[in-house]
This record gives C-alpha cells, structure tokens and sequence, in this order.
C-alpha cells in the first residue's frame, strides 16, 4: 500500500516514518510531487484541520493521504493555544518563539498548576469511503525552563505525566511510545491495515455495454460483486419503501397481489424526467447506503460494485477507482434487442435516462471495450485484475 504525508514538516515527517516503519506500507512525501501545495489550517478545531489536509493532498496526489493536526492545550490559559499552537508567538514564529511565549504567560504559575496535554488528530483520506480521524492525547505539564535538544515544538516544555524528563529528552522511539501523535498514529496503521485489504471499483457503462458480463468474469477470478440494481429491487419490497412510492407514483405501479410491479414503474419513470428524479430522489440514497454498509463489511481483496447509474447517482464517491465498459451504439442495441426483457419504447426511455457513454469514459479509471469476441474481453478482465491485485 502506497501512502502520501500531507505535511511538508521534516520533524513530523521523521516521526510517522519512525512509527511506521514495520507496517509495510510505502512513504511517499511532498518532496516526490512537485507543486506540493501548502494547504491553509483554517478551521477551528485540530480535527477540521488535519481532515482538511488530508482531503486535499489525497484529490491532489491520487494516492492515500495521511495529514495530522496537533495542539497544546494548557489548562491555566484556559486550553490556549490548542489550534493556534503553531503560530502562537505569531504566523511565522520558530518553536523557541512559541516556547519563550508559553513561558511568559505562565510565569507567575507554580509548578503544580501547569497541567497540559498534548491532542493529536490524524486523518486518513484516501477518497471515496475511506476515509477516517482518530485521535492521541498525552497527559502533562509545563516546565518552568526548557529541558533537551531533541523532539521539536514545546517537547523541551512538556514533562508527561510519571516521567522525569521532558519529551525533548527522549530519543524518537521513548517520546513516540506515550506521545499523543505516536498513539494516534499506532491507531490510523490499524485503519490502514484494514483498508489494505480492500480495492472498492465502480463499474459502470450503458445498457448493453457488457457489465454484467465483466462482472461475472471478475468474479470468477475472486471479485465479491455487489449488484446495484439487485439492491434497489430489494429495497422496493420493504414496507416504508413501498408505502413512499406508492404515495408518490399512485396504485397504478401495482399488480394484482398489491405488490409494486417495476415494469410498471419503469414505464412511467422513463418516459418522464421529473418522475424519475422523484424516484432516484428515493431510491439512491437508500442504495448508497445499502453498498456502504456491503463495502465496509467485506472481506474480499477486491468488491465491485455494478451499477450503471454509478457516475449519475454519484456512488462513485464509494469506490476507489471506476472502471467502465464499453460498446458502440450498434453493438448494445443488438444485444438488447436479443434480450426479451424489453419493449422497444422502454428500450430507448432506458438510453434516454442513462447518461453519455463519452462522459462516463472520461471519468474511467479503467476501460474495458467490449466490441469484439468475449475472449478479447476476458483478456482485459485479466489484465486489470493483474493491476488491482498488485496494487492491494
Ligand atoms: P444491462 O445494463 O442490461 O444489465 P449489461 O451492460 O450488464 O446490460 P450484459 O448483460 O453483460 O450487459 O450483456 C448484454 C448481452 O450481450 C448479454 O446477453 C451478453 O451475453 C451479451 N454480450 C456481452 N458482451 C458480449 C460480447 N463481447 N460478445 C457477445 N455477446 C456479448
């Protein structure tokens, strides 16, 4: 697994990589990308920051980002300089700065009224679902001078709690150990071994394209599918769900046992565009949620999510990577048309509704074209999964 430091601190980055150094994964830092950007810590809380950081540097380097936030909260100054901790003595203050500062305000303070911890948030993002916070807190007080030459910002400051020495006294392996950003840290690699085990793909294309046919050849090879559409038929057999459209579409999408007939619905869907955003307005979110809780639950190495409405319903914001498959507009009217499944006029209300195959292609990751013989197609299967599987 690949994983990118959305910090351009040398100190910190010496730190994670310490920590991390058994977990398997590979660093990468700002010095690999160029035009790193620098992301503005302007949220309120250490949390929103380190998301914040995260999020950007992920979208930015494609990769897994791993960004941390972390503050000094005093309890004389009343939990001062918690977010401000960087910058206390100033935007660009140096940690003697902050330190000297720290030192002035409590001047006056005795020794045992200088309780402090240190909170650290880290933040993993690594688009689509996976995302996460977890936090470290380490207990202490401030010293009346600073104590050692190692650690860096207030760790010549900061005794923690049934220590004798401050954190600057400590080598890298003793502060990490009882450190708030080391116990933080200790907690998001056991995120990243979890999620290691997963790649979550999209995989999408028209009507006809050849899905369901991908699919099955991806789970020949030890893919788990989750089928979209199987979700949103179940979903339309429970009770709250039936009652909700059948107050929105009438009794007319019933059979004769009182039961929502999807053909029915269908018809009246994909001849009017208002009706069926009404429906998707229902159904997709529930769908989502639906593959969600299917993702977070699975144990397979890769899951594959088929859905043809992927980009439209926007669940592509649940996987890791799309992967579309492709065909001409010949090629997936034929194949349609062999299907008895559906009439001429629903076959074009369903083209209608589904969005341009450009457009989707655009946003592919991966890309299967599935015009030629079903062994060509195989062999792309094959030549992806060799991808994903060395990936994860
Ligand atoms: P839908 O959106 O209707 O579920 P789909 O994109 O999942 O469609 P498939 O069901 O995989 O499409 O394919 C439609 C039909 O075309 C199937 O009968 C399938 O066997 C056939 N088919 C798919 N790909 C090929 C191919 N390369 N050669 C021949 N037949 C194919």
């Amino acid at each position: 697994m690949e994983l990118v430091l959305a910090t351009k601190n040398l100190d910190k980055i010496k730190e994670i990589k310490e920590t991390f150094k058994n977990l398997g994964v590979k660093i990468f830092t700002f010095k690999d990308f160029p035009h790193f950007p620098s992301v503005v810590e302007d949220k309120e809380t250490l949390y929103g920051n380190a998301l914040k950081k995260a999020r950007t540097i992920a979208r930015f380097t494609g990769k897994i980002a791993l960004a941390d936030d972390s503050g000094l909260q005093v309890e004389a100054l009343g939990g001062a300089p918690g977010v401000f901790s960087a910058r206390f003595a100033g935007e660009k203050a140096t940690y003697k700065d902050n330190n000297r500062k720290l030192l002035s305000l409590l001047e006056e303070i005795p020794l045992d009224r200088r309780k402090a911890t240190f909170r650290c948030f880290i933040a993993i993002s690594g688009g689509g679902i996976k995302e996460r916070v977890v936090e470290g807190i380490c207990k202490g007080r401030i010293l009346q001078e600073m104590r050692g030459e190692n650690g860096f910002g207030y760790d010549p400051l900061f005794q923690p709690e049934g220590s004798t020495r401050t954190f600057a006294q400590m080598s890298l392996k003793e502060k990490g150990e009882i450190s708030h950003r080391g116990k933080a840290l200790r907690k998001a690699g056991k995120v990243l071994e979890e999620w290691g085990n997963t790649t979550v793909i999209g995989l999408t294309g028209n009507i006809g394209s050849g899905k369901t046919t991908a699919a099955r050849m991806f789970a020949e090879l030890g893919a788990e599918i989750i089928e979209a559409d199987k979700i949103g038929h179940d979903l339309i057999k429970k009770a709250e769900v039936e009652e909700n459209l059948i107050r929105t579409f009438g009794s007319s999408i019933l059979d004769e046992k009182k039961k929502i007939e999807r053909r029915k619905l269908g018809r009246i869907v994909f001849k009017d565009k208002k009706k069926l955003e009404e429906l998707n307005q229902i159904l997709h979110p529930l769908i989502g949620s639906e593959i969600k809780k299917k993702i977070v639950s699975s144990k397979a190495r890769v899951v594959i999510i088929d859905a043809a409405i992927l980009l439209e319903a926007g669940w592509d914001s649940l996987v890791d990577k799309v992967l579309v498959v492709s065909a001409s507009y010949e090629a997936q009217l034929k194949r349609i048309k062999k299907s008895t499944r559906f009439s001429p006029e629903e076959i074009e209300g369903i083209m209608q509704a589904q969005g341009p195959q450009d457009k989707k292609i655009q946003r592919a990751d991966f890309l299967i074209r599935n015009e030629g013989s079903l062994e060509e197609t195989r062999r792309q299967v094959e030549q992806i999964w060799g991808e994903l599987v060395a990936r994860c």
